[in-house]
């Protein structure tokens, strides 16, 4: 058992889970927390090895995700689906802290679906992401203000009312580094939305280390709520609301998966979650509270 610290919540010691392979045959360690119960990979990931997964690997070939094409019209259309759904539910259409629209930027925005609908609703939304691939297309493509850099060393000269990581924290090494630049990026009544994949969820403990989102190395970071809470608190954010959805049971599309789906959004048991959150230090507007 090694020593590790917990980034969420702080615990100084985090327990030893289990082993698994990437597609690639290396073997990766996850670790999880007995405090707030989110895991990990540790040792971390280097740089260098994530680079060499992103580009050669991820967005072009079969995951656990089943992206075997990401910029096909089919999953387009499937992501769109999926972050207009996360929007409603979020509360983003009836925050009035957003009614004016503003700046907007996406954190991981990968092809810039995201950041093209964000520019089609009226806002000048930008994106940015580490894979040459993805901003290229997201540039040359979809003529969108998209760059290629890492977020933590790219220096942005006005603040955004609106910064989005869709799925993109759990591929983060410091997830509180980029939180904590996020926090002088963001104007003081801005919002901050993540969706990440959910550790605490029914639908996870029945899949238990068979798990969709065990997706090594990719995923480094599996939060639980409370761990998700804590991070975000631990590094000047409040959270606003947090609501949790998906499955993973039956075939995309099937009855089963579609019955599954919404009782994993109707009693709160859905491994993927998405939390609205504004700076601690402005005070909690919205009445709507987070589903715990
Ligand atoms: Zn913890």
């Amino acid at each position: 058992m090694d020593n590790y610290s917990c980034i969420c919540c702080g615990e100084p010691r985090i327990n030893y889970f289990f082993s698994k392979p990437s597609r690639f045959g290396e073997i990766f360690h996850i670790h999880k927390c007995p405090n707030c119960g989110s895991e990990s990979i540790q040792p971390l990931p280097s740089d260098d090895m994530l680079k060499d997964y992103y580009e050669k690997a991820y967005f072009t070939t079969r995951t656990e995700r089943g992206y075997d094409n990401y910029f096909s019209n089919r999953i387009k259309n499937e992501i769109e689906r999926v972050f207009k759904m996360n929007l409603k539910d979020i509360g983003f259409f009836s925050d009035i802290t957003l009614a004016n629209k503003g700046l907007h930027l996406d954190i991981g925005c990968a092809a810039g679906y995201f950041t093209a609908y964000m520019k089609s609703l009226g806002w000048n939304a930008s994106g940015i992401d580490i894979s040459h691939i993805c901003t290229d297309f997201a540039r040359k493509k979809l003529k969108l203000n998209v760059i290629c850099d890492d977020y933590l060393k790219h220096e942005y000269k006005h603040k955004f009312n609106l910064i989005t990581m869709w799925a993109s924290i759990e591929h983060l090494s410091r997830p509180d580094n980029f939180i904590n630049k996020i926090k002088r990026d963001l104007t003081d009544d801005g919002k901050l939305y993540i969706s990440t994949c959910r550790a605490d969820s029914f639908f996870k403990n029945v899949a238990r280390k068979r798990w969709r989102y065990y997706n090594v190395p990719e995923h480094i970071h599996y939060f639980t709520i409370t761990g998700i809470k804590s991070l975000l608190e631990r590094n000047g954010f409040n959270t606003v609301k947090l609501f949790c959805y998906g499955s993973g049971f039956g075939k995309p599309g099937s009855f089963i998966r579609r019955s599954a789906d919404f009782l994993a959004k109707k009693i709160s048991a859905g491994d993927m979650m998405v939390i609205s959150a504004q700076k601690a230090r402005v005070e909690k507007r919205d009445a709507n509270y987070f589903i715990d």
